[in-house]
C-alpha cells in the first residue's frame, strides 16, 4: 500500500510534471487541477493522499462512493468528489448528495432527471457533459457533432449550467488529436471546463488545454482486476512516474 511519504512523493512527481506541461508552450492559460482517481481503492489507501494535502478525488461508482467517502469527509476539509463514471438515473438522488462534480452527464434523460431534481430545490453538482470523443460503440457520451446542440439543450431547456466536457480518448490511440477536438467542442460550446488526460497521456491533455486531468493508476499503483483485494506492492514503476524529460 501507498504509505504516508510515497503518497507525498507521488502527488509532488506529478504536480511537477503537471507544471511542466503547463509551462512548455509558453505563459500558461489557466491552473490545471489533479483529479485523484481512488476508484477501487479502499479507504485506508486514500487517507495517505489526504494527509499529503490532496483534496480532489475522482470515484466511478456511486454505491463505492458512498460507502467510503461520507467518513473521509467527516475528517478531512475541503474534499471535492467528482464522479467520473456512468450515472443511472434510479441513483440520481445519491449522486446529488455525494458529489460536488458529476463529469457524466452523457444523453438526455439524465438532464431530465438533474433538472427534476433541480426544481424540486436540490442544489445540483457542478456538471460535464461527457463526449464520446471517438464515437466509440462501447463508451458513454454525446455524439462529437451533437455535443455543442447538447450544451445548449441542457442550457435552455432543462436550466442546467454546464461548466465542462469530459471525454476518455479511444485506446491504442494518440491522444492529441481526440484532446484537440474535445477543446474546441468546448470553445464552440463555450464552457471553460475541459476534464481531459490520465496517467498515460496527462501531459498531451494539458498540451492540448486541459483545465482537469484525472489521475489513478500513477498515484495508487495499479488497479487490482475487479473483486480482488489489492495487492502491496502494485506501485507504479519508475519510469511512469518520470514520464518524459
Ligand atoms: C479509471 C479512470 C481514470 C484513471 O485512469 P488511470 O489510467 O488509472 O490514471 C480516469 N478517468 C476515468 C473516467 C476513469 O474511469
Amino acid at each position: 500500500m501507498v504509505n504516508m511519504n510515497n503518497a507525498a512523493e507521488r502527488l509532488e512527481i506529478i504536480s511537477q510534471r503537471i507544471e511542466k506541461a503547463r509551462n512548455r508552450f509558453g505563459p500558461p492559460p489557466s491552473e490545471v487541477q489533479l483529479v485523484a482517481v481512488s476508484k477501487t481503492f479502499p479507504a485506508d489507501a486514500i487517507v495517505p493522499f489526504l494527509a499529503a494535502g490532496q483534496r480532489v478525488f475522482g470515484e466511478n461508482r456511486v454505491q463505492e462512493a458512498k460507502a467510503k467517502w461520507p467518513e473521509l469527509r467527516a475528517s478531512y476539509d475541503g474534499i471535492e468528489l467528482h464522479l467520473i463514471g456512468p450515472l443511472q438515473t434510479n441513483k440520481v438522488k445519491d449522486a446529488i448528495a455525494l458529489f460536488d462534480v458529476i463529469e457524466t452527464l452523457d444523453r438526455e434523460r439524465l438532464a431530465a432527471a438533474l433538472a427534476d431534481e433541480q426544481r424540486k430545490g436540490a442544489k445540483l453538482p457542478r456538471l460535464h457533459v461527457q463526449v464520446n470523443i471517438g464515437r466509440e460503440p462501447q463508451k458513454a457520451g454525446i455524439d462529437p457533432a451533437d455535443a455543442v446542440a447538447f450544451v445548449a439543450r441542457c442550457r435552455a431547456e432543462h436550466g442546467l449550467e454546464i461548466e465542462g466536457l469530459m471525454c476518455i480518448p479511444p485506446d491504442g490511440q494518440p491522444a492529441g488529436p481526440y484532446f484537440a477536438l474535445l477543446a474546441q467542442i468546448g470553445r464552440e460550446a463555450g464552457v471553460t471546463v475541459l476534464s481531459m488526460g490520465m496517467s498515460g497521456d496527462f501531459e498531451t491533455a494539458i498540451w492540448m488545454g486541459a483545465t482537469h486531468v484525472r489521475v489513478g493508476s500513477a498515484l495508487f499503483g495499479h488497479r487490482p482486476a475487479p473483486a480482488q483485494p489489492p495487492s502491496p506492492d502494485n506501485g507504479p514503476q519508475e519510469h511512469e512516474l518520470q514520464g518524459e524529460h
